[in-house]
């Protein structure tokens, strides 16, 4: 045991659970427990999961030979106070037989003005419960998360639902928990042309999430662009060239940025997907902060990136049925000292996409950010010792994500499934203990 795992251990933390992640093979898991909340059928929610060749436990009495990978709870019907004492009676009663490494996803109603007090309650008690849930059962390397949807998307219109089921209950989520996603645009006439190989644009793409980001989209069929500094331009071929992607040496900052991407993309027949990962950090406190440093880190981050989009999207460069995925930070969601220019960057693009999902609505568009915890990375490695080892094991899974943890996240929004997802904000950071 290293030096630093014996004064961890000390503390009282516990040694980590190594996370099943997908490996190509692995993805979906072997049985799910459907449970509810209400005195109803499970029948659609099983008859969908079947469908997904997901093995669905029908007869209890199976749960004395087999382990349960995965539980799945629709609590989209709320039926009165006793609606509170089912959620705990049936995970109590179902959670020794959960296997290490499980998902637990829970499907429930967002809060709205149409909905009752008591139901909107219920909805929200929902939310305190699974990442408590998920904290307590993180140890072992399984992940609590809810799907925001309605009731009629799980009996009628369940076609919503695939992508982040999918997601949820598989080994490509193993950094996710604690989070919500929400079904909130029913749309589903995205006309996708399968015939074309689609092309993805991921920015910072060199090295670290920016360099795996790229590797997974190629792996997932994408012609990848990848796009880097002039400093980076070897290591940006290099990467490239290894997954018969392309390099395009470019600074988002540059003024001229949005219009060279244009031209790239009238060669290439339009973008599918923009990654928008290039961020830097340039920290010290505010007081001591130097303006081209505020202005450096607000530039790349954010402005560059709303640039950016504004071009392409007044030119028509992104094609119907395209996704833009942004990364954010959990540094923009809890803050962080010495960073108030790189949290305000990061903050500002969860505003940004939750904006600008309801204009690209009627492009057809997707639009959605991912935050990243700690995450293994050059950029975590610059980090001073003490916050680095804390920041690396306070979260529910007590370890730092791998750069494939944002990736794969990253993957999940750009499928053409996760059409009726956008503006939101997905956390890879298996639920921070500090933050939101
Ligand atoms: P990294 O420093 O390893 O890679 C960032 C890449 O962006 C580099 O290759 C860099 O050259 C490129 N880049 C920087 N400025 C650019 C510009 N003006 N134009 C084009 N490219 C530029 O960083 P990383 O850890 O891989 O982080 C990737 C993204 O994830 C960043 O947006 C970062 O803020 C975010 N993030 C990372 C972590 C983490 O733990 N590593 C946590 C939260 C968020």
């Amino acid at each position: 045991m290293s030096l630093t795992n014996k004064l961890f251990s000390l503390l009282g933390f516990a040694k980590p659970i190594t996370l099943k992640r997908y490996n190509g093979h692995n993805n979906l898991p072997a049985n799910v427990l459907v449970l509810n909340t209400a005195t109803q059928s499970n029948e659609a929610l099983n008859q969908l999961l079947t469908k997904l060749k997901f093995n669905v436990i029908i007869n209890n009495d199976d749960l004395i030979v087999k382990s349960i990978e995965s539980l799945v709870i629709d609590a989209t019907s709320y039926q009165g106070e006793d609606s509170y004492q089912t959620l705990y009676k049936t995970v109590h009663e179902n959670l020794k037989y959960l296997s290490t490494n499980a998902r637990i996803v829970l499907i429930a109603k967002a809060s709205q003005p149409s909905l009752s007090t008591e139901e909107n309650t219920f909805s929200q008690a929902l939310v305190g419960f699974s990442k408590s849930l998920a904290k307590e059962v993180g140890r072992k390397g399984s992940t609590v998360n809810i799907i925001f949807t309605s009731t009629k998307q799980i009996n009628e219109n369940q076609k919503a639902l695939v992508a982040p089921l999918r997601f949820l209950l598989s080994a490509k989520s193993a950094f996710v928990s604690g989070q919500v996603v929400s079904i909130n645009n029913n749309k589903n006439d995205l006309t996708v042309n399968k015939d074309k190989q689609k092309t993805a644009i991921v920015t910072g793409a060199a090295q670290g999430i920016g360099a795996a980001i790229a590797e997974k989209l190629s792996n997932d069929g994408y012609l990848v662009i990848g796009v880097d500094i002039e400093p980076m331009k070897a290591l940006l071929t290099t990467t490239m060239a290894n997954l018969s992607g392309e390099a395009f040496t470019l600074d988002v900052s540059d003024s001229s940025a949005g219009e060279q991407l244009i031209q790239l993309g009238k060669k290439l027949h339009g973008f599918d997907l923009i990654v928008h990962n290039a961020g830097i950090t340039r920290d010290k406190t505010l007081g001591k902060m130097p303006e081209q440093w505020w202005q450096q880190t607000l530039n790349i981050n954010l402005l560059s990136v709303m640039r950016i989009n504004k071009s392409l999207l007044s030119q028509n460069s992104i094609n119907s049925g395209g996704r833009i995925v942004c990364l954010s930070s959990m540094n923009g969601i809890a803050g962080q000292g010495g960073q108030t220019n790189y949290a305000c960057s990061k903050a500002g693009i969860i505003g940004y996409v939750a904006s600008m999902s309801r204009e690209l609505l009627t492009k057809n568009i997707t639009i959605n950010a991912v935050a990243p915890g700690f995450i293994e990375t050059k950029m975590t490695k610059k980090m001073p010792f003490a916050p680095r080892e804390m920041g690396r094991r306070m979260n529910a899974l007590g370890q730092g994500g791998l750069p494939i943890d944002v990736a794969e996240t990253v993957a999940f929004f750009a499928t053409d499934d996760c059409y009726a997802i956008s503006g939101q904000t997905v956390r890879v950071c298996g639920l921070n203990m500090i933050g939101a």
